[in-house]
């Protein structure tokens, strides 16, 4: 199956110049939907993950499925002042801004084996911050997978000495 066929370029969205890649179209579809997450289960099973990890929103929208089909936990990494107890976190820059993360303190046992996911890889910053959470509560960040990977903007050089799973590369 070919996934490009399930992600639709927005010229000028969110901002003038900017290709947005709307993965809603493969979320839509039950097949590609499946066939994608089957791919990165399969990927976290071969790195012995003990919980997902995802930045809001298409984190989750990636994150959740395989957390399921694998039967470990999910935690969800917010914008600050959504989560509602005790949190860490961490400021970062996007390809479009800037903007806080976090994570609930105890969302994460030292040690664990995290799969961090989210729906794209862009300049890195999202990503980067999400690394920087899970390893400040002591989890051992065991790989990364994304649908798709903007390769142009040079995201990965910020995940050197990751491990780094991507579906589509633009
Ligand atoms: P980065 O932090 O790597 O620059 O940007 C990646 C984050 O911004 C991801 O969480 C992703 O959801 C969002 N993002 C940036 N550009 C796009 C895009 O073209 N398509 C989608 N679906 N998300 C994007």
């Amino acid at each position: 199956m070919d996934l490009r066929e399930y992600i639709t370029i927005v010229p000028d969205w969110p901002k003038p110049g900017i290709k947005f890649k709307d993965i809603t179209p493969l979320m839509n579809n039950g097949e590609a939907y499946k066939y994608a997450t089957d791919q990165i289960v399969a990927y976290a099973k071969e790195k012995n993950v003990d919980l997902i990890v995802g930045p809001e929103a298409r984190g989750f929208i990636i994150g959740c499925p395989v957390a399921y089909s694998l039967g470990v936990g999910f935690a969800p990494v917010r914008k600050e002042g959504k989560l509602p107890r005790e949190t860490v976190k961490v400021s970062y820059g996007l390809e479009y801004g800037k903007d806080v993360l976090t994570i609930h303190k105890d969302a994460i046992q030292p040690g664990q084996r995290v799969l961090i996911t989210d729906d794209l890889l862009a300049t890195g910053g999202t990503i980067d911050a999400t690394i920087k959470l899970v390893e400040q509560l002591g989890g051992v960040v065991a790989g990364i997978a994304f649908l798709v990977e903007l390769s142009y903007l040079e995201g990965r050089s910020k995940l050197d000495g990751y491990d780094v799973l991507t579906l589509l590369h633009y």
